[in-house]
């Protein structure tokens, strides 16, 4: 089932949204964040929300609600579902008035929330995207833009048009950024877990940031570092982390086969043994 609230109503399948003369649908003002629900449980919900707020003031927009309002909204909702249901919530805020102008005059705010079973800790393959990601100074690389999505979505066509399910992007100094979607891992040649350091040019991930934490937890320290893309052809794990597939193992990259690997288990178990006790 779909179930999106907009305007004071919860209405069920696709809803319509826009209007013919939205400043998102033209110029692209809109920003989004996702979250899971697992059984009722709502993993790093609030900071999921936060960052809706942050990215709209990223683009010139207002969230028109807070952020305990968007919490309350959100629970509203997966209450209408089975209370063992795994959803996907995806709260959006969107620019409406002004499509003429480059700054949106208004913004209006949505939530959708949907059956999304977890995807199970199955193997996938990347390629090297020729893409690469934007420097923060070419575009607003620290919010969850939609607009940013172009280019996910690019890299994701010229991996599948190779036959690969996923890509890795690198950034504009040649370095390994992340996925086309998601935030990467690599347990390296020498058994150290690396993720790349945040430089601005992607998402500061928050399942990357609890993925760290947790590990740390555990007595595993992650390296946050420079991560070179030869590195990619020796790793002895690469995982992705982010909020729709939590941790995921890519047993292929281009034509190098890894095994989903004891890091990537663990830290998939870690999350969902913090999704249980939140
Ligand atoms: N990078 C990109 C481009 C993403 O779309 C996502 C998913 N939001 C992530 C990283 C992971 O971020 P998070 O863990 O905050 O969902």
């Amino acid at each position: 089932m779909y179930l999106t609230y907009f305007n004071g109503n919860w209405n069920e399948g696709n809803v319509p949204l826009y209007g013919a003369m939205d400043h998102s649908l033209w110029l692209g003002s809109s920003v989004f964040d996702g979250a899971r629900a697992m059984g009722g449980k709502l993993p790093d919900l609030r900071p999921h929300l936060e960052r809706v707020i942050t990215s709209a003031e990223k683009l010139g927009l207002r969230c028109p609600l807070s952020v305990d309002e968007m919490e309350a909204l959100v629970r509203e909702g997966v209450a209408k579902f089975p209370a063992d249901a795994e959803l996907y919530i995806r709260p959006l805020v969107f620019g409406t008035d002004g499509f003429l102008i480059p700054v949106p005059e208004a913004s209006q705010f949505a939530l959708t929330l949907f059956d999304a079973p977890l995807p199970p800790f199955a193997g996938f393959s990347a390629c090297l995207s020729t893409m690469l990601r934007p420097q923060p100074t070419m575009a607003p690389t620290d919010a969850k833009a939609s607009a940013l999505y172009a280019n996910s979505t690019r890299a994701m066509r010229e991996a599948k048009a190779r036959g690969f399910d996923q890509a890795i992007v690198l950034d504009a100094e040649g370095n390994v950024a992340e996925f086309a979607s998601s935030n990467l891992f690599i347990v390296a040649a020498d058994g150290a877990v690396v993720t790349p350091k945040l430089n601005g040019t992607f998402l500061a991930g928050i399942t990357r940031a609890r993925v760290i934490a947790l590990l740390a937890q555990e007595g595993v320290k992650v390296e946050e570092r420079i991560v070179g893309p030869e590195e990619l052809l020796t790793a002895r794990e690469i995982f992705s982390t982010g909020n729709y597939g939590k941790v995921t193992p890519c047993t292929r990259f281009e034509d190098h086969t890894m095994e989903a690997g004891p890091v990537a288990r663990r830290a998939r178990e870690l999350y969902l043994a913090f999704t249980e006790a939140s």
